[in-house]
């Protein structure tokens, strides 16, 4: 298969999901198509696409704060926890207000450590 295809699945064709905000999985407006997936398996009603794909709601929160979610860096996955920081917070400039940060700094920064 190449990558510019979509595979079409026998049971369920172009097999579409609509996209949903990373953040309160409110649907952002768009359809991913997953054509056919393992075990030909249906697409499930929603999905998340990209951390970076708000819904406008969430959206409206990067004018004054921050978004930054915790990564794992081994496996490259998000651990799904993320924090919303005010923008004045902040001594660097976030491109598109939205920042990926390591688990080990992730902790470092935000997790009490009187526990
Ligand atoms: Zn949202």
């Amino acid at each position: 298969m190449s990558n510019d295809s979509i595979t079409l699945s026998e049971k369920h064709g172009l097999n579409p999901s609509l996209t949903s905000c990373p953040i309160c999985g409110k649907e952002t407006g768009g359809i991913a198509l997953m054509g056919r997936l393992k075990n030909d398996a249906e697409a499930p009603k929603h999905c998340v696409t990209s951390l970076f794909d708000l819904c406008d709601d969430c959206k409206a929160r990067l004018d004054k704060e921050v978004l930054i979610y915790e990564m794992d860096r081994e496996n490259n996955e998000p651990t799904g926890r993320y924090i919303f920081v005010p923008k004045d917070a902040l001594k660097v400039e976030v491109p598109k207000g939205i920042a990926l940060m390591d688990i080990n700094e992730f902790k470092q920064m935000f997790e009490d450590e009187t526990d």
